[in-house]
């Protein structure tokens, strides 16, 4: 079964309007022949626009960072997944652990995050992975299939199978240390294996898992050639047109 292959770039709170669009624009330029699905996350405000500059290639997608679990209303600063849907955008990132540590977002409610983004009609990507913390008392593997069970397994095996997840560990985010491929390949085929479990092989088989933990040009291939890797959830390294490029590249 082939999996699809994707880079997500996540730009988080970084690159004003002009300075984002300029970078789609670079990545559009540099962009290679490939079958790599590339997604780029960006702040809220760019997203119409760098849809704009993405729209003829077919490869390349837009991605919000976040979304409000309700429709609309009353939510002051919050978008809407109806909101994502009518500029164009077709995935939504759900629970990086930045939006877990610093917005207090539970398992219970990115599970409605989840629903919200499927009833839509887009495509959640959804973020789990362990402290250093829990990583040393060795409870990363319980930690992660909680995250699982309470923000996914809730959902029918069809909409389940809609879903992109991203194994990243906290201790590899933003901080240079990557883990190394043989930890993402066990974390990727354990969370593989909790699929499995949960709905079927088959389900499992087509479920794209993306590593996540500064990812960059030097440890993407190796990263992307373990076999339950199917490509990267990348912060930094997406901030640059030259590196974002080498690392869709390394597959
Ligand atoms: C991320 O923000 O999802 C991420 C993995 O960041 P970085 O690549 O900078 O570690």
């Amino acid at each position: 079964m082939k999996r699809k292959k994707i880079v997500a770039g996540n730009w988080k709170m970084n690159k004003t309007f002009q300075e984002g669009i300029q970078l789609a624009d670079a990545i559009v330029t540099q962009m290679p022949l490939t079958d790599v699905t590339v997604i780029l996350g960006t702040p809220a405000i760019h997203l119409k626009e760098v849809g704009n500059r993405v729209k003829y290639f077919s490869g390349i997608h837009i991605a919000a960072q976040n979304c409000h679990a309700e429709k609309r209303g009353a939510f002051t600063g919050e978008i809407s997944t109806e909101m994502i849907d009518s500029i164009g955008a077709e995935y939504v990132i759900i629970g990086h652990s930045e939006r877990r540590e610093y917005f207090q977002e539970t398992n219970d409610l990115l599970a409605k995050k989840v629903d919200a983004v499927l009833k839509q009609g887009l495509i959640p990507i959804f973020c789990c992975g362990e402290s250093l913390e829990i990583r040393e008392k060795n409870k990363h593997k319980k930690y992660v299939k909680k995250q699982l069970q309470e923000g996914l397994f809730h959902l029918k095996a069809k909409k389940f199978s809609k879903v992109v997840i991203a194994y990243e560990p906290i201790w590899a985010i933003g901080t240079g240390v990557t883990a190394s491929p043989e930890q993402a390949q066990e974390m990727h085929k354990f969370i593989r294996k909790q699929v499995a479990d949960q709905y079927s092989k088959k389900v499992a088989d087509k479920t794209s898992i993306l590593y996540g933990g500064s990812v960059k040009p030097a440890n993407a291939k190796e990263l992307f050639g373990q076999a339950d890797v199917d490509g990267g959830l990348v912060g930094g390294a997406s901030l640059k047109a030259n590196d974002f490029i080498e690392i869709i590249s390394a597959f």
